[in-house]
């Protein structure tokens, strides 16, 4: 490749590579924490009925709608959310204009494992801070002066949840910097900390509905905060894309945050899979860390996860693996709908029967 053109930035960077999207169909598809349930019918409604020339027309770049259905929703003001194309870019943001400060930025040593790719992209000094052997989180190994902290709620890719508590008593000491908390997967067990945002000013949630709200093709994040913290990321915002949010991705997120019911039934329907799922794979001899999540996060003792991963894939059956330290005997495996499950432990009790 000839990279002479490139600016010197690009050299450094090394990009983040999100989980496949095969072109096969007929794949049993668990690699990318997709919902196994299409979005709400009213969000399709409302994206068709956006489908006209009204497209000719540039979205309210403060999608402000949004913001109020989102305010709505948690009982909290407009001016307390942002939102963005998908919560990566609202990351993205967060990571620029709140994260970068002289004093290293910390985050667990496992977690999503797009936050060293914006420490790079934006030249943040970073510290990673050990999980427990459990892979639970010590907020006490947080105590250090920082830049700021960051990390997921339920973590990612272990699936393990910080009660809320822990998390108190972290603001309660760690009052300098921001402590931002990414829920992309809070629906599935966790209990939101959007409700202390009115107690700690350096506080900030973010969110997506690609996961609970099944709408990972449209591309909607948020980020709750007090307006002083959101208002560093409209600065950020204002500066890179006015529009981060077409007209489709507004209404349809609209609707999806008002179609309750169908949001409430639906990740019930994840979580009693999830819980059938783990039965199962315990049943094969696998150790599945706890899961908040619509993930788990297991291995077997007499099992290399590479191999299984690829023997699954021989069988159209498509989990992550993650060649990392501590961690490259786990799979993470997507919770599907029941068929999908099933299809998942007939193939893993096919090829654990070949031992
Ligand atoms: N945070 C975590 C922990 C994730 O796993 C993901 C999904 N890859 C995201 C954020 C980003 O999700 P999205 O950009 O679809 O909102």
């Amino acid at each position: 490749m000839n990279s002479r053109y490139w600016s010197p930035v690009v050299h450094r960077l090394i990009p983040y590579v999100p989980g496949e999207q095969p072109k096969l169909s007929k794949l049993v598809k668990l690699n990318t924490n997709e919902n196994p349930y299409g979005p709400s019918p009213r969000v399709l409604e409302a994206i068709q009925s956006e489908l006209s020339s009204v497209l000719r027309l540039y979205p309210d770049p403060n999608a402000e709608r949004l913001k109020q259905a989102i305010a709505d929703y948690y009982g909290i003001t407009p001016a307390q959310v942002f939102v963005g194309n998908g919560s990566d870019e609202v990351l993205a943001h967060a990571f620029h204009g709140l994260l970068q400060h002289p004093a290293p930025l910390l985050f667990p040593d496992i977690t999503y494992s797009f936050y060293p790719v914006y420490c790079g992209l934006y030249g943040i000094d970073f510290a990673t801070v050990p999980l427990a052997e459990d892979f639970t989180l010590r907020v006490a190994d947080y105590l250090r002066p920082n830049g700021g902290i960051i990390f997921a709620n339920p973590n990612a890719p272990t699936g393990c949840l910080l009660p809320l508590a822990d998390l108190e008593w972290l603001l309660d000491r760690n009052e300098d910097s921001v402590v931002a908390v990414d829920e992309a997967y809070i629906d599935f067990g966790g209990e939101t900390a959007i409700t202390l945002v009115d107690r700690y000013p350096n506080l900030l949630v973010t969110q997506t509905l690609s996961k609970s709200r099944s709408l990972a093709g449209l591309r909607v994040g948020l980020a709750v905060g007090h307006p002083d913290l959101i208002e560093a990321l409209e600065r950020i915002k204002n500066s890179f894309n006015s529009y981060p949010l077409d007209r489709l991705a507004i209404a349809g997120a609209v609707a999806a945050f008002e179609d309750r019911e169908y949001f409430e039934r639906t990740r019930q329907a994840v979580i009693v899979s999830r819980a059938e799922l783990v039965a199962a794979l315990e049943e094969l001899g696998f150790e599945v860390l706890p899961s908040a999540a619509n993930f788990v996060f297991a291995r077997h003792p007499r099992r290399d996860a590479a191999a299984l991963a690829a023997a699954l894939r021989e069988r159209h059956v498509i989990v992550r693996h993650f060649r990392l330290p501590r961690i490259d005997q786990f799979l993470r495996i997507t919770v599907g709908n029941p068929e999908q499950n099933a299809v998942l432990l007939a193939a893993l009790g096919q090829i654990l029967a070949g031992d």
